[in-house]
């Protein structure tokens, strides 16, 4: 499979050379020549299949010969090495629960995979490389959980002062090894602007072989659509599948799409935001029109400029009719986000992170009128990763899984910087 770029002024590159650069040099971002899809008989047994069997097929179909079959399968099995429940928290609405990985998020499923596709062709080339990512709290621990360790990769994350939670914080600057963190006095827009102009500077990217984390990674993005393979394999009996992705940089929602356009009968999508509006509001308008991020509680999406619409663009052949046709979005604020989470765990005894929440409640207006559906919204990251919002709102202690309990004892390491060039090129001179 080849993979060009959105901005269409460089040529295709193989699968290898699309996840180490990350960023294509014209500042576009990568897609698949075209999107491959799976046959109609894959879709009839795919009741029967095992989880690590569905995503082989759909991670085969995009990397092709590049990585050989057993080796792709180890990479899958190694990448979902934990369960992907889906719960139903009322009748017809059920959440995927997909924050049963080492960080209590869902990005532990893209960084997994990430990590060990590099590593994969570091070994085989023999190279070194450096990973430069900007994280908005749940990447950055997902990705320095993925590359723990992994030889020849070196790891820096940068994260914008202040404005990730305190457990969040613990993760991501407690590693050691290879793994450094950077607490940038900047907001995340300004750490993920620090990564682009990174990768934009040809000596820098070339002296430390720049690789990226973030989710605009074809690596990041494929093993995202494995669950949503599963969900339709776990609930295709039960009628027309509605899915609500709670969307920030909108990486987990395009991965979606994708999966739509190989043949996954997946009816409708909603794109569920917080008051970072940018893409309802285009869906409305269809006018994009990026702007500084806003803080709410659901922080991992506090997104101003979501480097994947391109990609949904691309999905949909630039047509915004096509687009508001095939994605449903909706906005909500801290305090219905909040009030959501204390009323549905009063009712039910499920409990929401906020970014969940988010989700929940687009699905449910979305579902007002289509009652018949049904739903399935994505739970992005464990309660407890977000204990001091949620704590409040359910004036009860949540607990926390010993994985999670683990990060908060050990000490915190990070180098404080500005947000600027010269102040990262120190931290690469340290590497
Ligand atoms: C990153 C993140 C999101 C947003 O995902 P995107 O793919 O960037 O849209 C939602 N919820 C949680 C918990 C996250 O960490």
């Amino acid at each position: 499979m080849k993979y060009y770029s959105t901005n269409r002024q460089v040529p295709e590159v193989s699968y290898e050379e699309a996840i180490f650069n990350g960023l294509p040099d014209d500042n576009g971002l990568y897609m698949p020549e075209t999107i491959p899809t799976l046959p109609a008989d894959f879709f009839e047994n795919i009741g029967d299949m095992k989880l690590h069997d569905i995503a082989y097929e759909v991670a085969s179909r995009f990397i092709g010969e590049e990585i050989p079959e057993k080796e792709l399968r180890r990479i899958v099995e190694e990448t979902l090495s934990f369960d992907l429940p889906i719960v139903e928290v009322e009748k017809g609405i059920y959440s995927l629960e997909l924050y049963h990985g080492p960080t209590c998020a869902f990005k532990d499923v893209g960084a997994r995979f990430l990590a060990r596709c590099l590593s994969y062709f570091s070994a085989k080339e023999g190279k070194k490389s450096t990973i430069l990512v900007a994280t908005s709290g749940d990447t950055g621990a997902a990705v320095g959980s993925g590359f723990y360790g992994v030889e020849n990769i070196e790891v820096i994350i940068l994260y914008p002062k202040g404005k990730i939670s305190k457990i969040q914080e613990q993760q991501l600057t407690t590693f050691g090894k290879n793994i450094q963190a950077c607490e940038v006095r900047g907001t995340f827009d300004d750490c993920q602007k620090m990564v682009k102009d990174a990768f934009l500077n040809k000596e820098l990217k070339e002296k430390y072989n720049l690789t990226s984390a973030n989710s605009i990674n074809m690596a990041r993005l494929i093993p995202q659509s494995f669950y949503y393979f599963w969900t339709y394999a776990m609930l295709k009996d039960m009628g027309d599948l509605v899915v609500s992705v709670p969307s920030g940089n909108f990486g987990n929602l395009t991965a979606g799409l994708l999966g739509q356009k190989m043949g996954l009968p997946i009816k409708q999508f909603i794109a569920s935001t917080n008051v970072n509006d940018i893409v309802p509001s285009y869906l409305t308008s269809g006018q994009f029109e990026p702007r500084p991020s806003t803080s709410t509680i659901s922080n991992a999406m506090d997104v101003g400029n979501p480097s994947n619409f391109y990609r949904m663009k691309e999905v949909f052949g630039s047509s915004w009719e096509d687009m508001k046709e095939g994605v449903k979005g909706y906005a909500y604020d801290d305090k219905i986000t909040a009030e959501t989470v204390a009323d549905i765990y009063r009712k039910t005894d499920y409990l929401m992170d906020p970014h969940g929440a988010v989700g929940y409640l687009g699905l449910k207006e979305y579902m007002k009128d289509h009652p018949n559906s049904i739903g399935v919204f994505l739970e992005t990251a464990h309660p407890a990763k977000f204990g001091d919002v949620v704590e409040p709102i359910i004036k009860q202690e949540v607990e926390m899984p010993e994985r999670l309990a683990e990060f908060a004892r050990r000490t915190k390491v990070s180098t404080e910087i500005d947000a600027t060039q010269e102040e990262l090129k120190k931290v690469l001179e340290t590497l």
